[in-house]
Order: structure tokens, then C-alpha cells, then sequence
């Protein structure tokens, strides 16, 4: 093989870029592939929330590990990723949704976040005056927070290139190669590439890398639409959501209103250009959502809509691991529409267990077993909905 690298990370989005870096940053040579542009998938088409709210508990160690480092990130990648730590609203729009968002609230509070619950429309417009009377309440986690994602994942990945690292775009791996269970390279679109060690994080394809070395890993696509608008006068810094966790949007720094609306299965093999792409319907219900919880955006124009795929998992935790199958394969992937936040934390811990094998953080939950066990969890209804 001509080429040789000690560790190749797959997948050019913020897991696979923050992990390129933290590698690159502890000297180990290293190599990531994206098979189109960096942030093309998922780290692009994300609504980019930076929260700890409504997580499930077992993720609330990692993202509360990344709100944390967000604080810190523009020093650290010396680039402006436009992290704002103003909050996140759950609106309760009628009394059948206040037990839902409450429940979200003990839980949260429970496990030592700080949120609150705003009781009816005029305890909410005083933290967010955009919005409209009509609602009867909402959780607020002031620590939760946003970032413009295609700046994080350049911010990564110039960051790594300056520690050393080699990105390479438009290429893609076509497998993994092994020899007994030990990796020992990847095939690509232009050759194979001889390593010790694959970062596995390829979003809503980490399953076709995976099958051919027996391994199964059962996510199911969902494609969610977005709709952002031409810039609009500051009036939002919370990320917003509702109960039932389909519609979620914020005003970016731009001025931009950037809005996801609700899921449905996505049952294509692979996207294109055009299959991605959301429908009328979806635009529709979307900006329906965004302007019934922030009128002033009836005034909006927009400007760009498009469609966004989710990596779900039957129960909506990731699966972060060294596969017990094939030694030096790390796995990242299922991030089931909350991935984007923990992504700092994600590219650390892919860097741990790339150099040490292990790691300090408590990733037992996320091991891949769990999912191919006969005790395979109840899915979070609310998690599993939640994106943003
Ligand atoms: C509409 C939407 C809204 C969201 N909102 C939020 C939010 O508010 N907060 C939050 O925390 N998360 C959110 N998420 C989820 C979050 O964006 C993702 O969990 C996160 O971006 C996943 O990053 P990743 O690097 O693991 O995967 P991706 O960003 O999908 O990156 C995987 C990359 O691998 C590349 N690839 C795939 N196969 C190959 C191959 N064979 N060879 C080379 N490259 C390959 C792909 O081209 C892609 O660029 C949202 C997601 C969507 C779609």
C-alpha cells in the first residue's frame, strides 16, 4: 500500500473533525476521508443547539463535558464558531403539554441541571419577548445554548490540519480492511490507505462500512426539513422547542432564523441532491410552527430550504465504542438527532480510545451490545422525536 497513516478517521462531520484534531493535537499521525465536503451531511443540515436539557441521563455526563469545553472552543480551535450560551425554551403551548414539559424540568433538576419552569405566556415573554401570548408555559435551561455548525466543523478542521493532520474531501472509503480481527487499512475511491487504527463516524452510513465485517449496527434514517430565513432584527437568543419535540428553531447570529421541522422515515438507500430535498408540505408545516411561536417571522423572506437525515437509534443514545470484534475499530454513530452538541466531548473520547483504548468518561451505556441484546431498551418516545 502506498499510503499509511496511523489512524484513519471516516467521516468528515464535527465527530469525525474533533476527532482528527485531538488525535493531530496528541501527535499520532492521522488521516480523515470525507466522501463529500466537510460538514455536508448531518454537521450541516443540523439546527446546531448546545444543550443539556431533555437529555437522557446517561448522555448528561458528556453534554454537560460539552457545554462546558463550547465555552472554551473559540480560544482552543482560535476561531469564532459563534457559541451563545443564551438558553433553551420548551414551550408548553396548552395545558396538555405543561405535564410533559414539567416532567422534562424534575427530571433535568434532578440530575443537578439547572432549569426552571416559566408558568403561562407572561413569565415566557419576559425571557422571550418575541414570542406569542397564546401558550401556557415553557422550560427554560439558561445554560443550554447554540453554534453555527459549517464554522465549528472549518474550526475543527483547519485546527487539525495546523496540528498536523491530513483531510482529505471527495473521497470516499469503500471498506475497512482487515486481516484476522485486526484492522489493518482502509479501500478507497483512489486507493487504499494502510493504518492501525479507523475512527468510524460516518452519520446515517456507518452501517454499510460495518455489515461486511459482520458487524450490525441497527439505526434507522429519519429526514427532517429546514427552512432559514433572510437576516431579521435581533428578538431571539433561546433555542426554541415544543413538547412534543418536532419543531425547534433559533434566530442565528446572523440574524437568520434557522428552523427543523417534524420527522418522517426516510426509506431511499442513499441521498442525492434532489431526494433530500423536503416537500412543500414539510416547508409549510415548518414555517407554520416557527411563526404560530414567533409572529414577527411572517415578515420573514426565506432564503434557503433543505432536508436533513437523523441517525437514530432504537432507544436515541449513540454508540460510542472500541468494537469488541475487530481490534482498532472505534465506532461513533446514532446520535439520533443530538449529536451535534456533544461533538467536542465525541472527538476527545474517539481520540482515548484511538490512543489508550479506553477513556474517562462513562461511555458504558453507549456500548453496541446493548442494541443487539433481547433486552434491547424501550425507545424515549421523547428523545427519539427530539432533535435540536
Ligand atoms: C435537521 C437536524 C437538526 C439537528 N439538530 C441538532 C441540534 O440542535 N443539536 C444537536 O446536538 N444535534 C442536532 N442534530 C444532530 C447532529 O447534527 C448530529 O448528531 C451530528 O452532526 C452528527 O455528526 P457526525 O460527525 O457524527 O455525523 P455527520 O455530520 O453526518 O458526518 C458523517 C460524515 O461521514 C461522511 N461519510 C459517510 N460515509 C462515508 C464514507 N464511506 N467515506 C467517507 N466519508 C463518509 C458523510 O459524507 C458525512 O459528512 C440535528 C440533525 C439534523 C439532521
Amino acid at each position: 500500500m502506498a499510503l499509511s497513516s496511523s489512524v484513519v478517521v471516516i467521516g468528515g462531520g464535527i465527530s469525525g473533525t474533533a476527532a482528527a484534531f485531538e488525535l493531530a493535537r496528541r501527535g499520532v499521525s492521522v488521516t480523515l476521508l470525507e466522501r463529500g465536503e466537510l460538514a455536508s451531511m448531518a454537521s450541516g443540515w443540523t439546527l446546531a443547539g448546545v444543550r443539556q436539557s431533555g437529555r437522557h441521563p446517561a448522555e448528561l455526563p458528556l453534554a454537560s463535558a460539552a457545554v462546558t469545553r463550547w465555552a472554551g472552543l473559540a480560544d482552543e480551535l482560535d476561531a469564532d464558531v459563534e457559541y451563545r450560551r443564551e438558553g433553551n425554551l420548551r414551550i408548553a403551548l396548552n395545558e396538555t403539554d405543561v405535564p410533559t414539559i414539567r416532567e422534562v424540568v424534575a427530571t433535568g433538576n434532578a440530575a443537578g441541571i439547572a432549569m426552571l419552569y416559566l408558568d403561562g405566556a407572561d413569565a415566557v415573554r419576559e425571557v422571550a419577548p418575541a414570542l406569542t401570548g397564546d401558550l401556557a408555559g415553557a422550560l427554560f435551561c439558561p445554560t443550554d445554548g447554540h453554534a453555527n455548525p459549517h464554522l465549528t466543523v472549518a474550526a475543527y478542521a483547519a485546527a487539525a490540519r495546523r496540528e498536523g493532520a491530513t483531510l482529505r474531501t471527495g473521497i470516499a472509503v469503500t471498506a475497512i480492511q482487515t486481516e484476522g480481527s485486526r484492522v489493518v487499512g482502509v479501500m478507497t475511491t483512489e486507493g487504499a490507505i494502510a493504518c492501525e487504527r479507523v475512527v468510524l463516524a460516518a452519520g446515517v452510513y456507518t452501517p454499510y462500512l460495518l455489515d461486511p465485517l459482520g458487524i450490525r449496527l441497527p439505526l434507522s434514517v429519519v429526514h427532517v426539513p429546514a427552512v432559514q430565513t433572510v437576516p431579521l432584527p435581533r428578538m431571539l437568543g433561546q433555542v426554541l422547542g415544543v413538547a412534543s419535540g418536532g419543531f425547534a428553531g433559533r434566530q442565528e447570529v446572523s440574524g437568520r432564523f434557522r428552523l427543523t421541522g417534524f420527522s418522517n422515515p426516510w426509506n431511499e438507500t442513499w441521498h442525492d441532491d434532489d431526494n433530500v430535498r423536503p416537500t412543500t408540505d414539510q416547508v409549510r408545516d415548518t414555517i407554520e410552527w416557527a411563526t404560530r411561536l414567533v409572529p414577527a417571522i411572517r415578515q420573514a423572506r426565506v432564503a434557503l430550504v433543505w432536508g436533513g437525515l437523523i441517525d437514530k437509534t432504537p432507544d436515541a443514545l449513540p454508540v460510542i465504542e472500541r468494537t469488541p470484534e475487530i481490534d482498532g475499530l472505534i465506532v461513533a454513530a446514532g446520535f439520533s438527532g443530538h449529536g451535534f452538541c456533544l461533538g467536542p466531548v465525541t472527538g476527545e473520547i474517539l481520540a482515548d480510545l484511538a490512543t489508550t483504548g479506553t477513556t474517562a468518561y462513562p461511555i458504558a451505556p453507549f456500548n453496541r451490545a446493548r442494541l443487539n441484546s433481547a433486552h434491547t431498551p424501550e425507545a424515549v418516545a421523547s428523545a427519539v422525536t427530539l432533535h435540536g
